[in-house]
């Protein structure tokens, strides 16, 4: 089979972007390990830290701390999943932040003009928007150049995920991921050398995306967003578009472990 993938192959086989119970994950670290090993997967533990939702996510010092403590202490790469929506990245001292191996950046929210904050799992539009589904679209992407150029993240999680309601209007992800708007996201994602994460879970970005952004240099991660034992270290989905899309291991970020 000489199209067979290597053994070696890292596609698959490197999940960056995994939760654990010390954020909204179902998992407890030391399992997460485990079925990790079962599986053969490398993971970056990647749990959200965040003021977003101050009870579940690692949302004050003392616990980020922790937190940095528990992760390093496993053969794991450490990592948080930071929001577009709060600038709690801003805020963390630089001697904290530098403890992380590699820092993922999401859109779970994004400043409206007017005022507000748009979802990306919007499944109505609120009516001020109703009118003008494609000029939040734009906004949208917008947001996500803005993200990846401003945000000191290597990693984009599930960047492409796109309001429910827009597809209720038009079910095709042409209609509102355009070229035009496509070839925005791809020249900030190439400018920014932030890396483009095939998410397991969401199952984005679409190939068309993937395409452009191999052509235009952009790196590449896999990540499971898993929260639960059937979800963390799967990557079945991830990698097989990967290789549809022709990413090899040469395309993907690697992160690099912090000496401890
Ligand atoms: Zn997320
Ligand atoms: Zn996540």
């Amino acid at each position: 089979m000489a199209d067979s993938v290597p053994e070696s192959s890292l596609l698959g086989r490197q999940d960056l972007h995994v939760h654990t119970t010390m954020s909204d994950g179902y998992v407890p670290l030391e399992e997460l390990v485990s079925i990790a090993a079962e599986r053969g997967v490398q993971i970056g533990v990647a749990d959200h830290i965040s003021r977003r939702n101050l009870k579940r996510f690692v949302s004050d010092e003392a616990r980020v701390r922790r937190y940095l403590d528990a992760v390093e202490a496993q053969d794991v790469f450490v990592s948080g999943e930071f929001c577009w929506c709060d600038n709690y990245y801003r805020e963390l001292p630089d001697e904290v932040m530098a403890r992380f191996d590699y820092l993922v950046g999401s859109n779970h929210g994004f400043e409206l003009p007017g005022g507000g904050m748009g979802s990306p799992w919007w499944e109505q539009l609120p009516p001020e928007w109703k009118e003008r589904p494609r000029e939040l679209m734009d906004v949208m992407v917008d947001e996500l150049c803005r993200m990846v150029r401003t945000m000191p993240i290597q990693i984009a999680a599930h960047s492409t995920l796109t309001p429910p309601a827009l597809f209720d209007l038009e079910g095709d992800v042409d209609a509102w991921w355009t070229a035009e708007r496509e070839d925005r996201y791809v020249e900030a994602l190439a400018e920014s050398g932030v890396a483009l994460e095939i998410s397991n879970r969401y199952r984005l970005p679409h190939d068309r995306l993937l395409g452009k952004a191999l052509q235009a240099g952009v790196r590449f991660s896999l990540g499971s967003d898993g929260h639960g034992r059937d979800q963390v270290a799967r990557l079945e989905w991830a990698a097989d578009t990967a290789r549809r899309v022709g990413v090899t291991d040469a395309d993907l970020f690697v992160p690099e472990r912090r000496r401890r």
